[in-house]
């Protein structure tokens, strides 16, 4: 098998030369590495991490647009590249915030052996920085990571994707080098790859939009790609509704005209011919779903498996390139709406947090719509080669909940789960702690049975509780955590810290030692995390809850509410995407809202700060036209 394989590679590196020198006679001055490994050997072959890291440094080298950082080194060692292109060239998120321009990042190759995003990704570069479509970056700085699984990249094998069309002949594994799925990684960031995502793009450069390419396993149905949104179940559903009815339609037609590639939403059937067909699950493991929760638009594509490597390729480009064209022409409307859906939620802890009820536990809603489904004709696991329309197909898109829990104002836990602490912060939640002891009226759950899974699962034993809420007070010392969930993220805060939350943190065994070490099982044990149904008067002295920021067309005005009480010489400032203080003015004591009249102000992207000798907030702003 070895012999046979070097023949092969043999082989193929002869071809890659002949069709490098045919390449470049097309494209005069530009270097060998800047052609991906595909186009170099007719589709045959993937690219591995070195051809990625010697691309992306040819890039930064040959163009005025690229700033490559590494965000992070997989468990394996590689380095994960990030390419920042832009015009002009941005080189920090504190000029791509004082540009003025929204942040959009794009990733391949999750999974080691879906390589084509990856491919994808690399020509797509090509293209923007010195060809034809240098039109993307009129509005807009986009971040791609061509590569962020590059252990199971390069970990090729020749049965690895036998669904792939024969074509790259090997390719790489699903997992990372640590064996772990990275698309299971999204609320517990376990893996290094999934922190340095989380801490270096989402949490440093923070893009409105998350996209995750991938391929699909096998399914027969007859679409080049298939897409989701990130499932808003659980939390703000304007985003994901957004990309159904705006985004998705838009783009997808414009991809029929232009290249005649079909493209439907992301599903899968298990029957021949279809009766049913089932979209994505719900919980946050899924990366797409946990940035969903964040309120960023998050989606899922996933080509076509059994389509040649080639058309895999311009198929994401031309998914890509239409996404894109989108994204330049609304960003600033995609950025009023991500900015508004954390407004709203912030808003809807601040009223009502303590109140009202989501979903911890989901199953998918009996269909109320059919679809018609284009599928290949399949016989015996080989394409017959005719696609043909199936109507009335049943679509389980939605999914309702099957538990629910109550969303509280705040949550408190002891000192001694530092490490759930450390986990909310690494997800960008902000966490404090009680600078005195204090008293909490609200809700405690008590465990009867903590349930561990006996299977491994990505390197847990996962677990589940069984028990009963009650209204109950508590004490609880200075030094305690304490989240108040009147933030952006509060639904994300949420399914982690729920008890009976399905992939909360509970699940992935981060209070198995505190319940165990408290003879769970043969005692009742308060679940740790406490529930806070209403702030009390005293409480608001000890909180840093974000201020509520938004622009008002109509009275040309910000309104800022939910200052802080406690700030000391606060001072409120509206500044310029180029740094420049516009509005300066003083907080009086107390002060807990106030209206920012700016009719002299020029339209725009601007940061509202708060400061004063105990604290600092900011916040974005965008001044526009009415509608
Ligand atoms: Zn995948």
């Amino acid at each position: 098998m070895s012999k046979f394989l070097s023949t092969r590679i043999h082989g193929f590196i002869i071809i890659a030369i002949v069709s490098s020198v045919f390449l470049q006679a097309q494209e005069p001055g530009l270097p060998d590495e800047l052609f991906s490994r595909p186009e170099r050997t007719k589709y045959q072959e993937t690219s591995v991490h070195a051809d990625i890291m010697a691309f992306v440094q040819s890039l930064e080298e040959n163009s005025d647009k690229v700033h490559v950082e590494i965000m992070g080194t997989s468990f394996e060692g590689r380095d994960l590249p990030l390419v920042i292109i832009s015009n002009p060239k941005v080189t920090s998120p504190e000029q791509a915030f004082t540009s003025g321009k929204p942040v959009f990042y794009i990733q391949g190759n999750i999974h080691g052996g879906e390589v084509e995003g990856k491919e994808a990704i690399l020509k797509l570069l090509r293209e923007i920085a010195f060809e034809q479509k240098g039109y993307l970056l009129d509005n807009q700085i986009l971040l791609f990571c061509p590569l962020f699984n590059p252990d199971g990249n390069d970990d090729l094998g020749p049965n690895n994707r036998p669904n792939q069309d024969g074509s790259p002949f090997l390719a790489g594994k699903r997992t990372n080098g640590q064996d772990f799925d990275l698309n299971r990684d999204g609320l517990k960031l376990e893996t290094f790859e999934g922190k340095a995502l989380v801490e270096n793009v989402m949490n440093r450069w923070d893009p409105l939009m998350f996209v995750d390419l991938h391929t699909t396993n096998g399914t027969w149905h007859g679409y080049s790609i298939t897409y989701a949104p990130g499932i808003h179940t659980a939390g703000h559903p304007a985003v994901s509704t957004y990309l159904n009815e705006e985004l998705f339609p838009r783009i997808t037609n414009r991809i029929r005209q232009r290249s005649g590639h079909e493209t439907h939403q992301y599903g899968g059937f298990y029957e021949y011919p279809p009766q049913s067909y089932y979209g994505m699950y719900p919980e946050p493991r899924f990366l797409t779903n946990s940035f969903a929760l964040k309120n960023k638009l998050a989606i899922l594509v996933e080509t076509f498996s059994h389509d040649h490597f080639e058309k895999r390729i311009d198929s994401n480009i031309a998914f890509l390139t239409a996404l894109l064209e989108y994204t330049n022409d609304y960003g600033f409307e995609i950025q009023e709406l991500v900015d508004n859906a954390n407004q709203e939620v912030i808003d809807q802890i601040i009223d009502n947090g303590g109140s009202f009820s989501r979903g911890v536990e989901f199953s998918y809603e009996e269909p109320g719509l059919s679809t018609d489904l284009y599928v290949y004709e399949v016989k015996s696991g080989k394409r017959k080669g005719k696609k043909i329309w199936y109507s009335g197909v049943n679509q389980y898109f939605d999914m309702s909940a099957d538990r629910e829990a109550i969303v509280p104002r705040a949550y408190v836990f002891p000192e001694e789960l530092w490490k759930v602490a450390e986990k909310l912060r690494e997800h960008g939640v902000l966490v404090t702690q009680l600078s005195d002891a204090s008293s909490f009226q609200g809700e405690k759950y008590t465990v009867m049975q903590l349930n561990k899974q006996n299977r491994s699962y990505q390197g847990h034993y996962p677990a589940s509780l069984e028990g009963y809420f009650e209204n109950a007070s508590l004490d609880m010392p200075a030094g305690s955590y304490f989240v108040d969930m009147a933030q952006a993220y509060a639904f994300l805060i949420f399914y982690m810290l729920e008890p009976e939350a399905d992939d909360g943190l509970v699940h992935w065994n981060y209070f198995d030692d505190y319940l165990e070490d408290r003879g769970v099982g043969a005692n009742r044990v308060d679940f740790p995390v406490f529930k806070i149904g209403e702030l009390g008067s005293g409480m608001n002295e000890e909180i840093i809850s974000s201020m509520g920021v938004s622009y008002n067309p109509d009275q040309k005005a910000i309104l800022i509410r939910d200052l802080p009480e406690s700030v000391n010489q606060g001072v409120i400032e509206l500044v310029s995407s180029s740094g420049q203080i516009m509005i300066r003015r003083k907080l009086a004591k107390g002060e807990t809202h106030l209206e920012l009249n700016v009719s002299s102000i020029a339209l725009g992207l601007y940061l509202i700060r708060l400061s004063g000798d105990n604290l600092m907030q900011t916040q974005k702003v965008l001044i526009r036209n009415l509608e």
